[in-house]
């Protein structure tokens, strides 16, 4: 009996096959238009698809290009279902979730993000609050004495949806520019601050596909905080 190499090893379909494939399935046609592949410096998306006259425009970061396939046909899944207004798939969804949780993908992502994106904010030092200065009191009430200091500083935008920030790959704490204004009270600056500290102390926790940032050792600690409730009580009435 004959064994033929291409049974072994079956030459795996490329990116744009699958993706062709996939559409396929989900119009419930054979006739899928023809695909074309760009891959992209993405770091916040890994991918993106676009239906033009010539055919489907498939764009995917590095990370997700260089992904195995089968984690390549769950995106597929993901974004043409999107492009149906279909649900994707629950298999495929939870596949390509724990892909992204592995640890060395995190790592990966973050390190590109630290890369590609350079901050942009201004200094710690603000028209009315001296973020150094407050974060070093902060350290010295509530943290160990030899937390490391992160970069510190006042968005360039004034959010008062996003209050502060902490960005791990940059290890910096960005607040917003509308908290460094005489009407607001210390301690609500303080009280954002931190809460943004306290993200330094509890990473964020994976099990499984789950990613959890307020985990429940933070918010027991949020609570040490002296004047919580007040600052609470201040950001909810200047809504
Ligand atoms: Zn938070």
């Amino acid at each position: 009996m004959q064994l033929l190499a291409g049974e072994l090893f079956p030459a795996e379909e490329t990116t744009e096959q699958i993706f062709r494939r996939v559409y396929a399935a989900l119009a419930r046609r054979p006739d899928a238009p023809d695909v074309k592949l760009l891959v992209r410096p993405y770091v916040a998306t890994m991918g993106k698809l676009r239906l033009t006259a010539g055919g489907l425009e498939v764009r995917l970061s590095e990370l997700m290009a260089a992904a195995p396939a089968t984690v390549r046909e769950a995106l597929a899944w993901i974004l043409i279902s999107r492009l149906f207004r279909k649900a994707p798939p629950e298999h495929w969804v939870r596949h390509y979730r724990q892909y992204l949780n592995r640890r060395e993908i995190r790592r990966t992502h973050l390190a590109l993000r630290a890369a590609r994106s350079r901050k942009r904010h201004c200094g710690p030092q603000g028209a009315v609050y001296d973020l150094d200065h407050l974060f070093e009191e902060l350290r010295e009430r509530y943290f160990e004495p030899l937390m490391a200091k992160p970069r510190l500083g006042w968005s360039g935008r004034l959010s008062r949806t996003l209050l502060g920030h902490y960005d791990h790959a940059h290890h910096t704490i960005v607040l917003s520019s509308w908290l460094d204004r005489p009407e607001v009270p210390q301690y609500v600056v303080e009280y954002v601050l931190y809460h943004e500290m306290l993200h330094i102390k509890h990473p964020v926790e994976h099990r499984r596909h789950r990613r959890s940032v307020h985990t429940a050792a933070f918010r027991q600690e949020e609570r040490r905080y002296v004047q919580l409730k007040e600052a609470k009580d201040w950001l909810k009435a200047a809504r």
